[in-house]
């Protein structure tokens, strides 16, 4: 039985390097949500997100085509139903979303499977989100407010992995994943 896997954490915490690397091993499937957001630089329609107007998010939402959806740095973003139940068929599936949108997962899918990912110390965190570079201060400072929400619902992930070094991370991750299937 394929499984939904949900990696969240902090922005910046380096979860997209994560997720790159989890796919390179094979046997799993990334999930592309839905934003209203403008693509950043580098993004594909189709890869990065599909990206939508307010107004498709709007009629998405109400005609339950998300699997979850929520709001956040005044955009909307959710997991199309449609797209991921294809995928699941054949792979596991990787969700890499925020926590009120894990929560929904769960609710609904309570076989998922919730990791956190969590930085090695909170200035180290905010150090990768300024490199990053491709914020403005504004948007750094909502960041970083989020990221202690973020970090305080841990308590209903079904674990947390410390991204200290890359590769450990990424075979925790995928040993958690293995052996919950067993
Ligand atoms: P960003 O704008 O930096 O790409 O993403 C901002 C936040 O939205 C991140 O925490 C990311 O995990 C989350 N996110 C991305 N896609 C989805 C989604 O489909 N649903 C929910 N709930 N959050 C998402």
């Amino acid at each position: 039985m394929n499984k939904l896997i949900v990696l969240s954490g902090p922005s910046g915490v380096g979860k997209g390097t994560i997720v790159k690397q989890l796919l390179k091993r094979g046997g799993y499937a990334l999930s592309v949500s839905c934003t209203t957001r403008s693509p950043r630089e580098g993004e594909k329609e189709g890869v990065s997100y599909f990206f939508i107007t307010e107004r498709k998010f709007g009629e998405m939402a109400e005609k339950g085509g998300f699997l979850e959806y929520s709001r956040h740095f005044g955009h909307g973003y959710g997991t199309p139903k449609a797209f991921v139940e294809k995928q699941l068929v054949n792979h596991d599936v990787i969700l890499e979303i925020e926590v009120d949108g894990a929560l929904q997962v769960k609710k609904a899918y309570p076989d998922a499977l919730l990791i956190m990912i969590v930085p090695p110390d909170e200035e180290e965190l905010k150090a990768r989100l300024i490199k990053r570079g491709s914020e403005t201060s504004q948007s750094i400072a909502e960041r970083l407010s989020r990221n202690a929400y973020e970090l305080s619902k841990r308590p209903f992930y079904d674990y947390t992995v410390v991204n200290d070094d890359l590769q450990t991370a990424v075979e925790e991750i995928d040993g958690i994943i293995k052996s919950s299937k067993k």
